[in-house]
């Protein structure tokens, strides 16, 4: 009887033939896809999920590629630059890219 753990979804039975030329079989997990998330900081992206019903991205700059606070940071550093009263050489490199991009 197959083990309880190999039972499920989530793992793949491979059958492979081995050098005495029987075969056999195998359990492989399968890999969990990776969540979307944030460019800056990695943290997990709201609004975006696999297999989800709609494949609408959140609708704003950046939406499915920042989380909130380092789209809303880009924006605010992004201004500041604009208004000329920070240079883009004193914002953080993390967000500069994305703040020239913005310019
Ligand atoms: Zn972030």
């Amino acid at each position: 009887m197959t083990k309880r753990k190999d039972r499920s979804t989530a793992v793949r039975k491979l059958k492979r033939r081995v050098q005495s030329g029987e075969s056999r079989e195998y359990y492989k997990r399968r890999l969990k896809k990776a969540k979307a998330s944030c460019a800056i900081c990695h943290s997990a992206l709201r609004g975006i999920s696999y297999g989800a019903k709609s494949e609408r991205t959140p609708n704003r700059k950046f939406g499915g590629n920042l989380c909130h606070r380092c789209q809303s940071k880009v924006v605010v550093e992004a201004q500041r630059v604009r208004e000329k009263t920070k240079s883009i050489d004193d914002v953080q490199m993390l967000y500069r890219r994305y703040v020239q991009g913005q310019l």
